[in-house]
Formats: C-alpha cells, structure tokens, sequence
C-alpha cells in the first residue's frame, strides 16, 4: 500500500498531541494517510500497553487513518542504531511516502527526541540505494519523502510553518480524549503525571490558539523543518 502522508510517533498519543488536525485535514482532501508508533508505551506511569493498545485503536477510529501500526521498539530503551533505523527504512520503503511528520528533535520527554532523530537519520539512509532491505522476500527500492517535518507536542517551540486546523479542531481533542488514561483525572486513582493534570489538555488547546492567532486562523499547528521550506503557488500559502 502506498501512503501520501507517514507520521512516526514513539509513544501511542504523540500523533494525536503533535499533528492530528494536520493528519483529518489531510484525510479530508483524498490522502491517504497512517501512523506508525515506535514503542507500547509501556513506560507510563498510568495504565498499560494493553490499555494504551486499545485506546489507540478507539482513536484511530475517529482520525479515519489508512492504516496504523506499531513497531514494539521498547519504551526509554531503543536506540537511534543501525538495527531500528533498518526496520523504519523498511517502513518508509514499503509505504512510499511524499511527507513525513515526525518528533520534535528537542522535548522534555528524551524519547521524543532521539525518536525524531532516528526518524530522520532513517529517512536519510532509505534514500540510499547501496542500503539493501528486503520486505515479504522482494528487495525494496530505495525512497526518500519530498518534505520532513517535525510536530511540536510538550512545549512551545518556534514553528517554520503553521496549518490550519480550524474544522478539525474538536476531532483532534477527542482523538486526545481517547487516551482515557492518560488525560483524564476524573476517577482515576493511579498517580497524577505531567500530561494528566487538566492545565496540560489546556495548554494544547492555547498552543493551537495560539498557533491558529498567528496565521490569521481559529487554530493551528505548527511544525519545524530542517530545510528552508519552498513552495509552488505561492496562492496556496495564507
Ligand atoms: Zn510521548
């Protein structure tokens, strides 16, 4: 199967966090669009890779994706190596996409980090053809995406470019949502984490704000590049 869009996210919610309004606005203009989740999270202080699973799948269900799947890297522990980087360059070869959306490069959660750092060394490397990888017995050819960009997710970082996600706006936070355990302090009695005190949802909802007051729209995501950004019709930029 061929994907217009591939997001990398290490932990299942990161995708939703980073660029969910990105990923149904896309899906909304016919691309074909999916997610690939490095580790289970089962690292989190609330709830479990079982949990996290099935919460993933209920949001996959509302972003509509194409496909999704997880690579069971282990969560705090994978390396930016030879070995991960050779299963993503089997990922981006396999799907072919024109975009991929990734980590940001510098977050609180380290994970994040070294996950978009492996992402990109691995987008590099699949354009190599002299790297063989094989998939289902058949040799795969060599794929680079036309554009990189990196989702922003714990805290403010200066975007390179903002689209607006206005219409999908509440879809995203349900997509959020549905991470129950995460996000939610109702009645649950596991220990209270960074991203489960209510002030964390709120500042996702002020970053988009924020982000959409910028571009001259209700809300907005913001993403880093790490080359200058060029475009073809300069009508389609607002
Ligand atoms: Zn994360």
């Amino acid at each position: 199967m061929k994907l217009d869009l591939l997001v990398f996210a290490v932990h299942p919610d990161d995708a939703e966090l980073g660029c969910s309004g990105t990923i149904m606005k896309h899906i909304a203009l016919g691309k074909k669009v999916g997610i690939i989740d490095f580790t289970k999270g089962e690292l989190g202080t609330r709830g479990t890779a079982q949990t996290r699973a099935a919460e993933s799948e209920k949001s996959t269900k509302i972003l509509g994706l194409d496909y999704r799947a997880n690579l069971g890297f282990r969560d705090g522990f994978f390396k930016n190596d030879e070995s991960h980087q050779l299963v993503l360059i089997q990922q981006i070869r396999k799907f072919q996409p024109e975009i991929i959306l990734t980590n940001a490069l510098h977050d609180r959660h380290p994970d994040h980090g070294r996950a978009g750092d492996l992402a990109n060394d691995a987008i590099f490397l699949s354009g190599l053809r002299k790297i063989e990888t094989q998939w289902e017995g058949e040799n795969q050819d060599a794929w680079r995406p036309r554009l990189v960009l990196q989702y922003i997710q714990d805290r403010y970082i200066e975007p390179d470019i903002i689209v607006d996600i206005s219409d999908f706006m509440d879809r995203k936070m349900q997509s959020i949502r549905a991470f129950a355990t995460q996000f939610d302090s109702g009645d649950n009695t596991e220990p209270e984490t960074y991203i489960s005190q209510p002030g964390f949802l709120d500042s996702t909802v002020g970053r988009a704000r924020e982000f959409g007051k910028i571009i001259g729209t209700q809300y907005g995501e913001g993403f880093t590049s790490r080359k200058l950004l060029g475009t073809h019709n300069l009508f389609e930029l607002l």
